[in-house]
């Protein structure tokens, strides 16, 4: 039996969520695991729920015990996976409530791993440690990166064992987001639902995240416009710091811009578009490179549920829904362009500007260099150690770069001292799930909260895999 604990934790939970109709979810509790352990907690994110860390126990972490003010449920929703349609759901996840914190804000508080739903299918509701934690540090440092995410609060050993292609520690994450409303929930509620629950959702969603409909002449039209925008500079963001998110399926796409779903998601080291990580993603089509167009793909899939209320004609609804994501890639070139700006300093435009980044990214390519290094040497003017900077054509490239106006601060707050290198991520991983020994872990992450400081001992973590090519991410299910 699941009990209940008061409030003196801080726990503020509103479940602003079920007052959408009942086919968007679904009361469920979180199936009690056997020993749960906290074994990471991350205070300053819990400091700004209102949380007390101190009183945050594996109790609540687990799902073994809810706050008073917790109504737990799982969430409905459809999805383009591979870009075939499926009917998918909270299938090992719960959400706890909405917690409303001191600042005023509302945030979703869902235990990941905590047992099967109604939307299980055949799977067995758990997660194992190792894709947890994972999931905390890559998370924490996209946070740190300046980037839009979901958020790890904690994370607990279940003391059960998983049973995937080998036996592995369980293990629950709390994750924390603005919402979990995904592209796949208009979907769900378009193929499912009566219309009267789409709109239901569309103006849920319209309230929770885009403060200025009201203003608006169509608030639907409002809602596309800003998702669009949303999603051009979350991946922008992405692009710029070489982050490949590995399994771009429409569920896997928030409408409050937020990164969600750290599967097979990793760095890029060298640069290369076609960089690959994951292991299912046999054909290349959530490559690094291809990522702005498959965002392009799945605003489509949602612009294509928002249709009945776009415009009472049909006709003009589809025309204003495909205008309205074509704008998403002159957006996405606007944020890009301005990051990339950014990363080389520029400090005015120039109508040279394009070219002079395409030809870095190009001889980067050609010269099979380290994306984030390059960045990192340009910004220090530390030009050793890489072939590339050797090349007479580097040289040319170098001179007409430093011909232009630069700024040294703005370098340094656009190019990160260092991402979570695949293979620091993976013996940090490896200690923690083979040896229970956290403390790599702990050591990297505290690496990773601000990547902009640029100390002695971020360093140390520069460096890529030697042996890092042939990389391979699974999706941790
Ligand atoms: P993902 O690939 O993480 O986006 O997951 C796709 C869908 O599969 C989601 O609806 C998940 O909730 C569900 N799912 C993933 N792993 C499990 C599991 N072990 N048990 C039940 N459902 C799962
Ligand atoms: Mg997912």
């Amino acid at each position: 039996m699941t009990g209940i604990i008061t409030d003196k934790t801080g726990w503020n939970l509103d479940n602003s969520y079920t007052r959408l109709p009942e086919i968007f979810w679904v009361n469920h509790n979180p199936s009690p695991v056997k020993s749960p352990e906290l074994i990471k907690l991350n205070t300053e994110l819990a400091r700004s729920l209102g949380l007390d860390a101190g009183l945050l126990s594996a109790g609540v972490l687990s799902g073994n015990r809810l706050p008073d003010s917790s109504r737990p449920m799982a969430q409905a929703y459809a999805g383009h996976q591979f870009g075939y349609f499926t009917m998918l759901g909270d299938g090992r996840a719960i959400l706890i409530g909405e917690q409303l914190t001191p600042g005023g804000e509302r945030f979703d508080i869902q235990l990941k791993g905590s047992g099967r739903t109604p939307f299980s299918r055949g799977g067995d509701g758990r997660a194992a440690l190792g894709p947890m934690l994972r999931e905390y540090i890559i998370s924490e440092a996209m946070h740190g990166l300046g980037i839009a995410t979901t958020r790890s609060l904690a994370v607990v050993t279940t003391g059960e064992p998983v049973y995937r292609d080998t036996v592995l520690p369980g293990a629950i994450l709390t994750r924390v987001a603005s919402s979990h409303i995904r592209v796949g929930t208009f979907e769900y509620a378009a193929r499912y639902g009566e219309s009267g629950d789409l709109r239901a959702l569309a103006d849920y969603t319209l309230d929770r995240h885009f403060d200025g409909y009201l203003n608006a002449e169509n608030p639907y039209v409002f809602l596309l416009e800003e998702v669009v925008r949303r999603q051009a500079r979350l991946i922008a963001g992405w692009q710029l710091v070489g982050f490949i998110h590995g399994v771009m399926n429409t569920d896997n796409m928030a409408l409050c811009g937020e990164t969600i779903d750290y599967g097979p998601c990793a760095f890029m080291d060298t640069y290369d578009p076609q960089t690959v990580f994951s292991s299912i993603d046999r054909y290349g089509r959530y490559a690094y490179g291809n990522q702005p167009n498959i965002g392009a793909w799945n605003l489509t899939r949602f612009a294509e549920t928002l249709i009945p209320l776009l415009n009472r004609d049909s006709g003009r609804a589809e025309a204003l829904a495909r205008t309205k994501v074509s704008e998403f890639h002159t957006l996405y070139q606007k944020y890009w362009h301005a990051g990339m700006k950014a990363k080389l300093g520029l400090t005015n435009d120039e109508p040279g500007d394009a070219e002079l980044i395409r030809e870095l990214l190009l001889l980067m390519y050609n010269n099979k260099a380290d994306y984030t290094n390059t960045f990192l040497a340009l910004t220090f003017d530390s030009l050793e150690g890489a072939e590339l900077y050797t090349k007479p054509e580097f040289l040319v490239w170098h001179k007409k770069w430093s011909a232009r106006d630069r700024s040294f601060p703005t370098m340094k707050n656009a190019n990160p001292a260092l991402i979570p290198r695949n293979h620091r991520v993976e013996k940090a991983l490896d200690t923690a799930v083979n040896n229970a020994d956290y403390s790599v872990t702990d050591r990297l992450l505290a690496a990773l909260v601000s990547p902009f400081a640029h100390t002695r001992e971020q360093t140390a973590y520069a460096q890529p895999d030697p042996s890092s090519c042939g990389y391979k991410t699974f999706c941790g299910t």
